[in-house]
């Protein structure tokens, strides 16, 4: 296992990289620079959060119907940016007027988006600090134009956070914190608010 140090122990000031000897002989081995330490390690440590499998009451994100529904199957998703899968719940709503089939997914996991708010939150903050969007990139080791994109999502999440955060009474106080209380109907108003098409209220059956 390598050493993993995080600022301001490890890294640059800039959050930025810090290797092992482990890892620099695996650099060369492999031709390419890893991801950068601090990211990989917050990656792992939301990959072991999603185990915890930590949601909010259920409730159908069509209706809102918390009481008539069934597990009905599962899906797999992607941990994140990595390349491990994790199993997600599906229910089918028995609301008679809905019918319609959801998932609930846990803390931290955002529809759609393979970040999470503390993946968008640190591109932020690296953004801030001037590096470039292809340094950023090789922090994460993803490529120049998910970064662009994942960029310009994050600015409009936190913008709209920002907004929700003045409105009385906050309809949802950091999600993150309590995330078995507020996880779910977040999940359910960010998916309205970024993907209307697919989760607005007029959304066709999944
Ligand atoms: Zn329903």
């Amino acid at each position: 296992m390598p050493l993993i140090l995080l600022p301001p122990f490890g890294g640059d000031k800039r959050g930025g990289m810090c290797y092992t000897p482990d890892m620099i002989l695996l650099t060369f081995l492999k031709g390419v620079r890893p991801m950068s330490p601090p990211i990989s390690a917050m990656i792992s440590h939301l990959v072991q959060l999603v185990e915890d499998k930590t949601t909010g009451p259920v409730a159908c994100c069509w209706c809102n119907n918390r009481n008539h529904f069934i597990k009905h199957g599962t899906y797999q998703r992607y941990a994140f940016t990595t390349d491990e899968l994790v199993r997600i719940q599906r229910y089918l709503c028995k609301n008679g007027q809905c019918n319609r089939t959801f998932s609930i997914l846990p803390h931290p996991f955002l529809r759609i988006t393979r970040f999470s708010l503390c993946m968008f939150e640190k591109l932020l903050e690296l953004l801030k600090q001037e590096l470039r969007i292809a340094e950023i990139a090789r922090c994460y080791d993803l490529c120049w134009q998910t970064i662009a994109r994942a960029i310009a999502t994050g600015k409009d999440i936190f913008s709209w956070l920002r907004q929700e955060a003045r409105t009385d009474p906050v309809w949802a106080p950091k999600p993150c914190l309590h995330p078995h209380l507020y996880w779910s109907d977040f999940i359910r108003v960010f998916a309205a608010k970024f993907y209307p098409k697919r989760y607005g209220k007029t959304a066709p059956t999944e």
